[in-house]
Formats: structure tokens, C-alpha cells, sequence
């Protein structure tokens, strides 16, 4: 299966945004083995849009076109697919009840051009919006050829695409039934982990192994064709345990899960809480566990200590280490978890301190990040990193070893390791 991508709306010619939708897409098709051989931007203009599906059309057996799909006059491209398949628009029913509970549910007031969103293509497969209003289409064409129309926000583009359109395409047209499992890594880079596993990646046929790099993290795709579901379990088992002893230590995780979603599980399975000191993570560490559920339950506090005064006055950190060791030292980033530990009573404290740049501090380079670590009963350690990156990436990064030296101890606790 080979596939194009057609990205619409004239904010992307204009170079307004980024088309990022077509790079998601993209990497998503990699990972499941579709070959995507073209892009296309093209404006919220009819007849270069016809243009542009007509083209892809006769070389590609899917089409993924995404935007255009909301209520108002510039948006036109269920119309221009449709026009292209012949075929009509119809009212879907169900499109109407959701469009409606949704201004329901957000005490909006739905205005008649919003009823334009519940026409659907004839004969087409609606894709149901879990976080917008536009439904989203799939429709079949002779020989196989499917287009398919996606919205354009991409906190709606995106769970249709894994939620609803990634099983349709993977289970359409073949009697064998495709199947994913996604293996999370940190602590290795992409180029390092190729290279472990380059013979394995390049010999792999089924299942396939795909790398997807993003923020400081690695996962691996692997997707297998079969017809059995054991032997597609037996496939997926034999070549992570191939992958795994190479590159093992690293894995922290599977499918849809992150880093802070693994700490999260562990601290409500343990019932433990969590502290932490935070400078130059400024509450990036805190913020990432409160935007999970019940983070009451694991989650005391975070401190947010930038400057020295602060530390000496909110974390309690001796005056004396601030002279002599400096704020970005083990001996600083030890004081803080311990600090933050018995002022919020938690189990467990965390720490962050360092040098998120530009320039260097302390004579110390930027990228200089110290992770302090309280587990209970345990001595207090700190563990120094060098980080590269511009600001917010060392900030963001520092936030992520945080969770990932935790989680190792949370299941060295558990005694899974
Ligand atoms: P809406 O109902 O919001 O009008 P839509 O399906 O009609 O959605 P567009 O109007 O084309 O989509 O785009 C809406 C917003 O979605 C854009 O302002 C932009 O923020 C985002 N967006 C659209 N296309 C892309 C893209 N290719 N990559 C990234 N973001 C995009
Ligand atoms: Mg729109």
C-alpha cells in the first residue's frame, strides 16, 4: 500500500503554522509498513484542491487529506471530495446528535452553520471526533483506492487517526489481521539504538521493527501480519526478546504509555507520595503528574525554589553548602529533596538544580543538571547529568530523567527488576 498526503488550508501556504499533521501521519504510516510518497499543501481554494486529489489520486492507493472539514465558507473539502467521487452529501444522523451534545456539553449556543459539519459523503465510513464536532470519512473507491478526510486540529486529528483509522486501514483488505506493539525507550539515543539493533532492523520482515524518535525518547513499532492471534503473540514475544537483550535495560514501557504515566502507576500501586524541589525545572515535574488523574493520591507538593534566598527559606538548604558547594551541586540537590521530604512529609522527594543556559553559571556549562533523590529508607543520593540542548529542551529532559531514575526505583521496589 502506498499512500499520499494532502494538507489543506491556506494558513499553511502563508506559513501561519507548520504542517505538522503531515508529518504525525507520516511517521504513523512508517510504522505500520505504508510507504507515503508524497506531500501536498494546498490553499482553501476548490479548484486547486480538486487538482491536487485528481494528481495524487491516480498514484497513490490511499489519500489522507487533512483540514478543511469545520463549519465555515473556507472550508470546502468534503465538498471538493465529494465532487471528485460523484457522489452526493448526506445527512448523518448521528453526526447531528454528537455536533449537538457537544454545544451541550460546552453551554455554547450551535449556530446553523455548524449543522454543515453533520453532512457526511455517500457510502462513506464516518470516523467518529471523541474531541472536536467534524466527523472525520473514509471512502472507498474502485480498485482498492481509499481517500480518507481528516480534521485539521490536531487534538482531534490524532486520536481519529490511532483511535479510529489506524485499525480500519490495518484491517481492511487482508484476511490477515495486522497488530502493533510499541516499545518505549529512554536513556538511549536514536542513533544508538539503530546501530544495537541494526542487523535485527535491517533483516526484519514480519513483524517489521520501526524507530519513532521524539522529545529525548525512543520506541520501536513492531508490527506483525498474521492470521493467528497466538502466532502473532509468539512473533511479537520472539522478536522483543531479541531486541530486549540488546538493548533491555532501557525499555521502561508499552503502547500508549509515558514516562510519567509509569511513575504514576507505581506510586498508586505502592501507595507512596511524592515531593519535589524544583529550580530550573520550575514545576515542569510537578505539572506533569497533576495532569493525571488523582494526583492527590501520589503527589504532596512541589516547591518551586529559584533563587538561593528561596532555597535557604522554602527547602531549608544551609547557607554554608550555597557558599562553599553552590546551587548546582549533589550537595545543594540532597539538601533539597531532603528539604521538600520533611516539610511536605512525603515518602519520597525529588530535586531538580542546574544550568539550563544559555550562559554558564558557577563556571559550570549550561546543560549541568543535578537530580536529587529521597526513597525511603535509603541514603539521599544526587546524580549528576550534562544535557544538551537549548533551554527548555535541557528544562524538559532534566524532567524526564527525573521520572525515569524514579521509576527504576519504584520497580526495584516492586522487585520486578
Ligand atoms: P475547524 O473545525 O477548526 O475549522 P478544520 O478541519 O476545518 O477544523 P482547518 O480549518 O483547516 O481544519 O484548520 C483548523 C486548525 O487546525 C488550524 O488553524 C491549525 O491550527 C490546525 N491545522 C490545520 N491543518 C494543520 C496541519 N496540516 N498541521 C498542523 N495543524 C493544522
Ligand atoms: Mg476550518
Amino acid at each position: 500500500m502506498n499512500a499520499e498526503i494532502i494538507a489543506v488550508g491556506s494558513e499553511l501556504l502563508l506559513g501561519q503554522i507548520a504542517n505538522t499533521n503531515g508529518q504525525y501521519i507520516s511517521k504513523q504510516l512508517a510504522s505500520v509498513g505504508v510507504d507515503v510518497y508524497a506531500h501536498s499543501v494546498v490553499g482553501d481554494n476548490a479548484d486547486r484542491l480538486y487538482k491536487t486529489i485528481s494528481d495524487g489520486f491516480h498514484r497513490a492507493d490511499l489519500i489522507i487529506l487533512t483540514g478543511g472539514l469545520g463549519p465555515t465558507k473556507d472550508d470546502l473539502t468534503k465538498d471538493t471530495v465529494a465532487k471528485f467521487c460523484e457522489r452526493q452529501l448526506v445527512y448523518d444522523e448521528e453526526a447531528l446528535a454528537h455536533i449537538e451534545a457537544y454545544f451541550k456539553r460546552h453551554n455554547r449556543t450551535m449556530t446553523p452553520n455548524n449543522k454543515k459539519q453533520a453532512y457526511v459523503i455517500e457510502g462513506s465510513h464516518v470516523l467518529a471526533n471523541r474531541y472536536g464536532m467534524a466527523p472525520g470519512m473514509v471512502v472507498e473507491l474502485t480498485n482498492n483506492k481509499r481517500i480518507v478526510l481528516l480534521p485539521g486540529p490536531p487534538s482531534e486529528m490524532k486520536p481519529m487517526f490511532e483511535n479510529e483509522l489506524l485499525p480500519l486501514l490495518l484491517g481492511t483488505n487482508e484476511k490477515t489481521s495486522i497488530t502493533s506493539r510499541v516499545l518505549h525507550f529512554f536513556g538511549i539515543g536514536e542513533s544508538q539504538l539503530e546501530t544495537d539493533l541494526e542487523d535485527l532492523i535491517e533483516n526484519q520482515v514480519n513483524p517489521t521493527i520501526a524507530p519513532l524518535a521524539s522529545d529525548g525518547e525512543v520506541k520501536l513499532r513492531l508490527t506483525v501480519k498474521h492470521d493467528n492471534q497466538a502466532e502473532i503473540k509468539r512473533l511479537l514475544d520472539e522478536t522483543e526478546s531479541l531486541i530486549m537483550a540488546r538493548v533491555g535495560t532501557y525499555l521502561y514501557g508499552y503502547d500508549e504509555t509515558t514516562l510519567v504515566k509509569e511513575v504514576s502507576r507505581y506510586l498508586h500501586e505502592q501507595q507512596l507520595t511524592l515531593a519535589s524541589a524544583e529550580s530550573l525545572t520550575g514545576g515542569l515535574f510537578s505539572s506533569e503528574l497533576i495532569a493525571l488523574p488523582n494526583a492527590s493520591a501520589i503527589l504532596k507538593g512541589s516547591i518551586t525554589a529559584y533563587t538561593n534566598d528561596a532555597k535557604q527559606a522554602l527547602l531549608s538548604v544551609s547557607p554554608q553548602t550555597l557558599k562553599e558547594k553552590g546551587a548546582v551541586s549533589e550537595a545543594c540537590a540532597i539538601e533539597m529533596a531532603t528539604g521538600v521530604q520533611r516539610h511536605l512529609q512525603s515518602d519520597i522527594a525529588i530535586s531538580f538544580t542546574g544550568v539550563a543556559g544559555p550562559d554558564t553559571q558557577e563556571g559550570l556549562e549550561p546543560g549541568t543538571v543535578i537530580v536529587g533523590l529521597a526513597m525511603p529508607g535509603q541514603e539521599v543520593r544526587a546524580i549528576k547529568l550534562s544535557l544538551s540542548g537549548g533551554r527548555n529542551a535541557v528544562r524538559t529532559r532534566a524532567v524526564k530523567y527525573g521520572f525515569f531514575y524514579l521509576l527504576d526505583e519504584l520497580k526495584r521496589r516492586n522487585g520486578s527488576r
